[in-house]
């Protein structure tokens, strides 16, 4: 498909509008790595395609579960058409386990268990660096239009959550934490943005290894090799379940 009017470029992806059609865009993968609000920089050859073809699957995985996201379909190695959405100012994060920013604010060990899910929510400012933001903070700043939305968020977050945990757990992975970000379509919240390595903390469930961005974050290398060995077992897990269903 051709690529159209260019809407935006974040650190990960550009956003191309579609020309015979207002509702929707095309989503371009670059193969950029960014960490630390763009402080930190890297690459490395395919991950677009990599983080593409992982997105794909998590969306098109939720929609089969019944959980509405903006992937309508993929175009390319590194594009998916996708509904045009209008972007809540949040990023919403669920943790399984506490690592990276909160573990370190609290003082506790990274990768301790917690009993229950927690759900944070971080204002989507790049010029604040996206700082923490209460529930009471959302509605008094009036950051999301009809307080009603806070609610739906929240449970369709845990709920694709719960799908989540069950997927990667059969491709032998942990998820222990992930950000989304949910756009408005004609009154509905879908899903949006990626989901991806970039915006997951992903642990082999066996061996604890770290496969996400931290291997980028914290120079451990290697970072090449995880995202494709999350991509190899999701896709496995995948197929054997589409296998099942025939
Ligand atoms: N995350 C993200 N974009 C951000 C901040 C966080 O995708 O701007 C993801 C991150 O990869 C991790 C989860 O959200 O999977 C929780 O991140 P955390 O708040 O622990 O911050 P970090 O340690 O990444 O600074």
């Amino acid at each position: 498909m051709k690529e159209e009017k260019l809407l935006y470029e974040g650190k990960g992806k550009k956003i191309f509008q579609i020309s015979h059609s207002k509702d929707q865009v095309l989503l371009f993968f670059k193969d950029d790595l960014t960490a630390y609000q763009a402080k930190k920089k890297g690459a490395f050859e395919n991950k677009g395609e990599i983080c593409r073809k992982i997105s794909s699957l998590i969306f098109k995985y939720l929609e089969k579960n019944g959980i509405e996201t903006h992937w309508i379909e993929d175009v390319s190695s590194r594009q998916m058409r996708c509904f045009k959405t209008e972007m809540i100012p949040l990023e919403v994060v669920i943790r399984n386990r506490l690592a990276g920013s909160t573990a370190k604010r609290l003082g506790l060990k990274e990768g301790q268990r917690i009993e229950e899910a927690l759900l944070e929510f971080y204002y989507k400012r790049d010029d604040l660096d996206d700082p923490f933001v209460s529930e009471e903070q959302i509605k008094q700043l009036g950051l999301i239009k009809n307080k009603s939305l806070i609610k739906d968020i929240k449970e369709k977050s845990f709920l694709i959550n719960k799908h989540l945990q069950v997927f990667f757990k059969r491709a032998n992975l942990e998820l222990v934490d992930f950000k989304m970000e949910f756009g408005l379509f004609k009154n509905k919240i879908l899903l949006a943005d990626e989901m991806s390595p970039d915006s997951c903390r992903i642990w082999e469930e066996k061996t604890g290894e770290r496969l996400d961005k931290d291997r980028f974050r914290r120079n451990w290398g290697q970072v090449k090799e995880s995202y494709q060995k999350i991509e190899c077992l999701l896709f496995k897990t995948w197929k054997e379940l589409s296998d099942f269903k025939k």
